[in-house]
């Protein structure tokens, strides 16, 4: 199983996600947790990326492109994987195609989880509060929004298009959302 996860910043895809791999048995891989390891790390694409993540707004192609071309590379995500955060514009959804036509293996499947920005917002708030995270400050909040309006949006037009799509409710109790995905899953394959 090869899969995107699509969806907001607080839309559910990490914690979908985590749940998700297991049954699955393929690896959960978030470019957002790659980068804050990388910052928390000091290494040298965690140093140019911090003001970047800090801001809501995205880090370089260039830099994405090479971690998730060495995350898949890796002898874990041979029997698929989990796409948390990645594409988040035309280009890097151009570039996954690429990527994966390269080595004959297409996506199986993309899923987005569809959440109205004012509970985005409100999810946002509590995890700020829980887990600190600079980008959960609600005014950085409104800027990833935009971003995800004008650069990540067209992404799931681009898997529409390509009859790839599925669009799930994610609002709900976890258990609810995550059956929800696996019966768009089931019906993809
Ligand atoms: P996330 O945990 O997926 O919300 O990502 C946190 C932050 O990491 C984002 O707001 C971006 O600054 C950066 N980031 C994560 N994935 C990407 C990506 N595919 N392209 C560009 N920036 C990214």
């Amino acid at each position: 199983m090869r899969l995107v996860l699509l969806g907001a910043p607080g839309s559910g895809k990490g914690t979908q996600a985590a749940r998700l791999k297991s049954d699955l048995g393929v690896p959960h891989i978030s470019t957002g947790d790659m980068l804050r390891a990388a910052v928390k790390a000091g290494t040298p694409v965690g140093l140019k990326a911090k003001a970047v993540m800090d801001a809501g707004k995205l880090v370089s192609d260039d830099i994405l492109l090479a971690m998730l071309e060495e995350r898949l590379a890796q002898a874990d995500a041979k029997a698929g994987f989990i796409l948390d955060g990645y594409p988040r514009n035309l280009a890097q959804a151009a570039a996954l195609d690429d990527l994966l036509a390269r080595i004959g293996k297409p996506l199986s499947a993309v899923v987005k989880l569809d959440v109205p920005n004012e509970t985005i917002i409100g999810r946002c708030e509590i995890r700020f509060a829980a887990e600190h995270r600079k980008d959960d400050n609600p005014e950085v909040v409104r800027d990833r929004l935009k971003v995800y309006a004008e650069q990540t949006a067209p992404v799931a037009d681009f898997y529409a298009q390509r009859g790839k799509l599925q669009v799930v409710d994610g609002v709900g109790a976890l258990d609810e959302v995550t059956a929800r995905v696996k019966r768009a899953l089931a019906a993809a394959a």
